[in-house]
């Protein structure tokens, strides 16, 4: 039998916990927790991401400060800005959000941000603590992937883990987090890549496959096999006259014909994706309360 991962309302789930905290904190006069967003430019994509951000901290009763600048907007400007949040007693956490104009260096950028304030897990100091195990800021969507196995009792440990993708922010930490000593974790991970050999034979023995490349609808039926568990973080817009907007959402699995062979799977939308602004959230947390690097 399917089971369909439902990241939406395990999303709003985890975002009720956390409404209910932030309730505990103002009861008891403590400090509510405030997250920063950066966001330059007019990137369609980027706007809808950073809205939605800002209305999930409003939902759980956090304080947020939306920061908007031009695309004209300078490197210096934009460190002496994140230099600025860095010192600002009052902003737990903050996010660049990404991408940036083509004449800013998103690596400068990133290493500026106070690791203590990193929400968003980027910066290397957290990438690394993560890599070796300590408290760290989890990137985003990673950290959501592993909350999606962890509340589904998904078995992890022991498990053929193939992830196909290696990029710095999903396919690269999720491979580790999976691997890693720790619950959930402790799988046996093959990461694949563009230049990974007969995709299909790693595939087709892996009881959870985690597919992060960006090619819709890639991972097709005869690539997996009987019980299968299904992370599909693929947002990908395919051309469709028949939808209202002129396109669709496609993942990177081809959910009609791989389903059917899944004991779990991830929609697309309302799978992986509303789970990485709930990510967020918990790391603001973490950040006011002082988790990871102490108060
Ligand atoms: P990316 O675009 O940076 O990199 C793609 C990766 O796929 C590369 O490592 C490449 O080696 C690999 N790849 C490309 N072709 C391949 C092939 N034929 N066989 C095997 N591997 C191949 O990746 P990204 O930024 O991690 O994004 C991947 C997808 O996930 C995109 O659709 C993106 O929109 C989506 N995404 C979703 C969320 C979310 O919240 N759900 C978050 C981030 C990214």
């Amino acid at each position: 039998m399917t089971n369909l991962i439902d990241g939406k309302t395990l999303a709003n789930t985890i975002k009720e916990e956390i409404a209910l905290e932030v309730n505990e904190i103002r009861e008891n006069d403590g400090k509510i927790p405030h997250l920063a967003a950066i966001l330059v430019g007019e990137d369609a994509a980027s706007q809808v991401y950073v809205r939605n951000k800002v209305r999930s901290c409003e939902q759980v009763g956090f304080e947020s400060t939306l920061i908007r600048k031009d695309t004209s907007t300078t490197e210096e400007e934009l460190l002496a800005i994140v230099e600025d949040l860095n010192n600002d007693p009052e902003i737990d956490g903050f996010i660049v959000q990404l991408p940036l104009p083509k004449h800013i260096n998103e690596e400068k950028i990133t290493l500026a941000i106070d690791p203590k304030k990193d929400v968003d897990g980027f910066h290397p100091a957290n990438f690394g603590r993560m890599a070796q195990g300590l408290p760290a800021y989890l990137p985003a969507t990673p950290f959501g992937i592993m909350q999606m196995l962890d509340r589904y009792n998904i078995e992890v440990e022991g498990k053929e883990c193939v992830v196909l993708g290696r990029s710095n922010i999903v396919g690269t930490p999720i491979s580790i987090l999976l691997s890693r000593k720790a619950q959930p974790g402790n799988a046996t991970v093959s990461l694949c890549h563009s230049r990974t050999q007969d995709l299909k034979s790693h595939t087709l023995r892996a009881d959870i496959i985690v597919a992060a490349l960006g090619i819709p609808e890639f991972l097709r039926g005869d690539m997996v096999k009987e019980g299968v568990v299904i992370i599909d973080v693929g947002i990908n817009r395919v051309d469709d006259s028949t939808a209202k907007r002129g396109y669709r959402l496609k993942g990177d699995v081809h959910f009609e014909e791989v389903a059917p062979k899944a004991s779990f799977i991830t929609p697309v939308p309302g799978g992986v994706g509303p789970m990485t602004v709930t990510s967020l959230l918990m790391n603001t947390l973490k950040a006011s309360r002082g988790d990871i690097y102490g108060k």
